[in-house]
């Protein structure tokens, strides 16, 4: 018997700061916080870096997690407190451990043209949250099953075993299936399963999931089936672990158990505390930590998914207001600033050029009920829409009923914006 498969849809989350990249978030979400440990997926790409700008991440602080980088495509050059200074590549997993604390900075490489790949969190277990900072590099060798080339950098599956210490019992494995095959794996019973589609189209045990899509597999199957719906190769990331039983409190780059958790080491990176120490080697600031907000941050668990996750808790009805003095529209929930988007006045037209969402806030569709009352301010002002900034031309792409008031971004626009913001 195959147990049922829910299809844990991604949302676009427009990364803040100089990346004007755009990642699909699969978890956490309200459905689901947790799959085994893994608490965080970040997908992205293939993102054409000439256009993107690639990724800058400046010195940020971790704690009470692991973060996995996955790559499928480009080079990331990755620095942290620890020491470590290692390039991440397609097929090579690197595994950071930020217990009590750590940080550290990602660049996409010049050799970079396209990056493509996923960003993946490890919630450390209690006992073991404050372990010291850990790094650990790892190059599988692929396998071979039914048509499916599998690469396994944590945990074990189809007779590979990765050697990566790891705090709970996981798996993390990288499958390449060949066009219309079928391949059945044999999983832990013990383990829930998440498989990420990267590319394709994928039928996970009998549901078929399509690209950024994240297919929940409850405990208590043998087996698993994979099918490539397609006449390409499919390729998909499958995580795994038996569920973690904690609640967490996640905010920004911490995970804790209690909003004080969270308040004392937002504090110590504030205060530049040895705790997180020194990244040597980046030529720029280090990334401030957002305002906590004014509620008490609660743990989250998660919620049986076939209740209807949204039902027992209403959620905060958030307000957006156009801040004429800072060029900017806001979104404020419970009081608290949760996001913005810019913009600058070039006669009639209102040119929006960067948006953003604090993480704090990050999974619930935010950006884009900002976005939304935003334009349509704009048009009851009779103005015009010029959509420099990449989410909010993304937005409009899918929301035809604007295009009436929107004009085309052109040289002339980036060049007069340039000079307004440089003053
Ligand atoms: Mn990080």
């Amino acid at each position: 018997m195959s147990s049922a498969v829910d299809v844990l849809t991604a949302r676009d989350v427009p990364l803040g700061g100089p990346r004007s990249m755009t990642v699909h978030r699969t978890l956490p979400q309200r459905a689901r916080t947790l799959i085994g440990a893994w608490c965080f997926i970040d997908h992205y790409g293939p993102d054409d870096v000439s256009v993107t700008g690639g990724m800058d991440v400046a010195p940020h602080p971790h704690t009470g997690l692991q973060t996995v980088s996955w790559l499928f495509s480009g080079e990331i050059e990755h620095r942290d407190s620890l020491g470590s200074h290692a390039m991440v590549r397609p097929g090579e997993l690197n595994l950071m451990t930020g217990g009590h604390g750590i940080s550290h900075t990602e660049v996409s490489t010049p050799a970079t043209t396209v990056l493509h790949g996923v960003q993946l969190w490890v919630a450390l277990p209690d006992e073991h949250r404050h372990a010291d900072r850990d790094f650990q590099h790892y190059v599988p060798d692929p396998v071979h099953v039914d048509g499916a080339e599998i690469s396994v950098f944590l945990g074990q599956l189809a007779g590979s075993v990765s050697p990566v210490r790891t705090f709970t019992p996981l798996l993390g494995a990288e499958l390449v299936l060949a066009p219309r095959t079928e391949t059945t794996l044999a999983v832990d019973p013990a383990f829930e399963h998440g498989l990420l589609v990267d590319q394709g189209a994928v039928r996970l045990s009998g549901t078929l999931l399509n690209r950024a899509e994240l297919g929940y597999a409850a405990p208590g199957s043998r087996t698993l089936t994979l099918a490539n719906e397609t006449d390409a190769p499919a390729r998909a990331v499958l995580l795994g672990g038996p569920p973690f039983g904690e609640e967490i409190v996640m905010w920004w780059n911490f995970i804790g158990r209690t909003h004080q958790d969270i308040a004392e080491a937002r504090q110590a990176w504030e205060a530049a505390s040895d705790r997180f120490g020194e990244v040597e080697g980046y030529p720029g600031d280090r990334l401030p930590a957002p305002a906590l907000p004014h509620a008490t941050l609660t743990p989250r668990k998660n919620p049986p998914l076939s209740e209807g996750p949204a039902m027992t808790e209403p959620a905060p009805t958030p307000t957006v207001r156009r801040v004429d003095e800072r060029h900017r529209y806001a979104i404020e929930v419970d009081g608290a600033t949760a996001g913005f988007t810019a913009y600058r006045d070039r006669d009639d037209r209102r040119v929006f050029f960067h948006t953003e969402i604090d993480d704090a806030y990050a999974g619930q569709g935010l950006a884009s009920i900002l976005v939304r009352e935003a334009l349509d301010d704009v048009r009851s002002s009779g103005k015009r829409i010029v959509p420099v900034c990449p989410y909010v031309a993304k937005f409009l792409k899918k929301h035809e009923e604007y295009a009436d008031i929107t004009d085309p971004v052109t040289p002339e626009v980036l060049e007069w914006l340039d000079g307004v913001l440089k003053r």
